[in-house]
């Protein structure tokens, strides 16, 4: 799915400073932050900070390095909260839960390890 409409995203007036934020890191074509209502003791989105793509299938159709930088991102950002293992999921769809319609990866975790079921 494309994104459809020309009201920026949620996640783009964050990056443009319009709302404010955690900003965890941030490289050439992706930025961290953590969720404003976490669900784990470290919670992030990794972020590119392109709204081209709306959700994780158009993005590894359309650009699938970038969706690798996702990755690359995810694992330091982990790392600086001091987690070195790490849940990475997209939600694809708004039957699934997304309501964000701009492609981001959330970063479950905890310093010491989450436990099943989290
Ligand atoms: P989705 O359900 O689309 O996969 O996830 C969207 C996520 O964005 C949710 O976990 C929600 O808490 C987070 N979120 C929504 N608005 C904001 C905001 O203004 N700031 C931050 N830091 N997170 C947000």
């Amino acid at each position: 799915t494309e994104r459809v409409g020309t009201e920026p995203s949620v996640f783009t007036r964050i990056l443009r400073g319009e709302i404010p934020s955690e900003m965890v890191l941030q490289t050439d074509d992706v930025f961290v932050i953590r969720d404003i209502a976490p669900q784990a003791p470290v919670h992030l989105l990794v972020i590119p900070k392109t709204d081209a793509y709306a959700d994780v299938t158009a993005l590894a159709a359309g650009d699938p390095k970038l969706l690798a930088s996702m990755v690359e991102a995810a694992k330091v950002a982990a790392q600086r909260a001091g987690a070195s293992d790490f849940r990475l999921i997209f939600n694809t769809g708004a039957g699934a839960g997304q309501t964000v319609f701009h492609v981001h990866a959330h970063v479950l975790a905890a310093p010491q390890g989450l436990d099943e079921g989290t």
